[in-house]
């Protein structure tokens, strides 16, 4: 039987399948390659007991992806959420979690939650700020139950990592998204001993329908991109095609004359606050080279 490692804790691995989920200890050829199963592992299982549902892990199923933050394996794509209002959308934030994901190549969505409270236009500024960058951009009320349909869409049949400031409406719509199945999260709850832990690991959700969605903590203000500054511009997707016209290789695009990507800035192709935020990121970047050389 094959199935989805949801949750890993003191050895043992929690496995969804279709009819609920088995805990399993690791006991296949896998250990012997020093291959650890991760949380996102698709897996077969041996069942050692159908009436206590347990089971040992025997193969891992051969990875998509593996991301490091959070250690999770074949997620697909990143749901990013923020409010339009209380909390303000802090963009500079929100761009650094997409420079995060961009550097693990992982597909974002965004998302505006709290749409009820927001004011005239601002959804047409976030889609000229981040279509240009190629993310869909999406507005929801979990209040008011609307936008949920596209949300269900895009997670449809998919693992995604769903991460979002605290406020902004996440588990109001994860329990918009797990209603009618409250039977089947009552009996997880009760078998991997949900709440009791005061440590948070990674764990996945399931949604039915193999959809599953993990809820990402450690949503870092502090974050800065692992990549040499001069290639920080790549993790702003709309930046690359106006680089190529920089007059300088390795230009910055900060003082530089003759740079494709403030001429982009002028002419409104990049919106002024992901240019200003890639800035900020930039000099910060810059700034922790310098201390580690001194
Ligand atoms: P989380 O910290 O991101 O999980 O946010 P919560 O789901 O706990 O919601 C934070 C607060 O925002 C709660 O008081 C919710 O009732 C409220 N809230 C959530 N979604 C909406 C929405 O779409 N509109 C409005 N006006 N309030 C919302
Ligand atoms: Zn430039």
């Amino acid at each position: 039987m094959t199935g989805k490692i949801i949750k890993g804790i003191a050895g043992f691995y929690y496995v969804q399948v279709e009819s609920g989920v088995y805990e399993c200890k690791a006991k296949g050829a896998f250990r012997k390659e020093k291959i650890k199963p991760l949380v996102g592992d698709d897996v077969e299982i041996d069942v050692i007991s159908e009436e206590e549902m347990t089971g040992n892990v025997i193969n891992i199923l051969p990875r998509k992806s593996e991301l490091i933050r959070p250690a999770v394996a074949n997620v697909d794509q990143a749901l990013l959420i923020f409010a339009t209002k209380s909390p303000e959308p802090n963009l500079n934030l929100l761009d650094r979690f997409l420079c995060m994901m961009e550097e693990q190549d992982l597909p974002i969505i965004i998302c505006f939650n709290k749409d009820d409270l927001a004011d005239e236009g601002f959804q047409q500024q976030m889609r000229d700020t981040y279509e240009p960058a190629g993310y869909r951009v999406i507005f929801t009320s979990a209040k008011e139950q609307a936008g949920i349909d596209a949300i269900k869409d895009i997670l449809k049949g998919k693992t995604s990592t769903v991460a979002g400031p605290s406020g902004v409406g996440k588990s109001s719509i994860v329990n918009i998204l797990t209603e009618g199945q409250v039977m089947e999260t009552g009996e997880v709850s009760e078998k991997i001993g949900r709440g009791k832990h005061t440590t948070r690991h990674s764990e996945l959700l399931y949604l039915g329908d193999d959809t599953y969605i993990m809820d990402t903590p450690g949503f870092s203000s502090l974050f800065v991109p692992k990549v040499d500054p001069v290639d920080l511009y790549r993790l702003f997707p709309e930046f690359i095609e106006p680089a190529e016209n920089c007059r300088f290789t390795g230009c910055a695009h900060h003082k530089e004359p003759d740079c494709g990507v403030k001429a982009a800035v002028e002419s409104g192709e990049i919106a002024a606050s992901r240019y200003e935020n890639y800035l900020q990121i930039y000099s910060e970047m810059v700034e922790q080279q310098n201390n580690k050389y001194r």
